[in-house]
């Protein structure tokens, strides 16, 4: 089963991809975990990706895309987390279902906040949450007509959102 999980930053795409993948046996990818150990390894990609993650912009559609690829070729079942995150990465890619966690901006930004990472900083946030509303979210309405969406809650207790995500898929 090839999952994809979709949110907004900080609607938990993570935490919640982790359990599902963990429930369905199959391997959790995430473009942002992959992403950021280039950066800290100074890798060619980190070194190219390092100041669009920094300034909480997206990173070049064929850095990601070349990155990610190779790791979903090899693979027949995963939880994707990340990618695609631009209606022009998802050419390729097809999922038996898009977990939507639906979460408003307000919630996200105390959530963000809280957490605290490198790009959780206030300016930073406003210009992650820009790049959601423009490029990230057009996936959904995408994956709607695929007929392969599923919209959740994403504003209730972890726990809730985990079981309500082992129940229907
Ligand atoms: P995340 O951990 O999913 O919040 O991703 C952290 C950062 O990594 C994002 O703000 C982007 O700069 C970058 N990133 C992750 N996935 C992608 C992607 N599919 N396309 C472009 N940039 C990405």
């Amino acid at each position: 089963m090839r999952v994809l999980m979709l949110a907004p930053p900080g609607g938990g795409k993570g935490t919640q991809g982790i359990r599902l993948a963990e429930h369905l046996g199959v391997e959790h990818v995430s473009s942002g975990d992959l992403l950021r150990a280039a950066v800290a390894e100074r890798t060619p990609l980190g070194l190219q990706v390092e100041t669009y993650m920094n300034a909480g912009e997206l990173a070049p559609d064929a850095l990601v895309t070349e990155a990610i690829r190779p790791i979903l070729k090899t693979r027949d079942d995963y939880v994707l987390d990340g990618f695609p995150r631009r209606l022009a990465q998802a050419e390729g890619v097809d999922f038996d279902a898009v977990v939507f966690l639906d979460v408003p901006h307000d919630v996200v930004k105390e959530r963000l906040l809280a957490r605290g990472r490198a790009d959780d900083t206030p300016d930073v946030i406003e210009n992650r949450l820009r790049e959601y509303d423009d490029d990230t979210h057009p996936l959904i309405d995408h994956y709607q007509d695929k007929g392969v969406l599923l919209r959740v809650d994403g504003d209730r207790p972890p726990d809730e959102i985990a079981a309500e995500l082992r129940e229907k898929l």
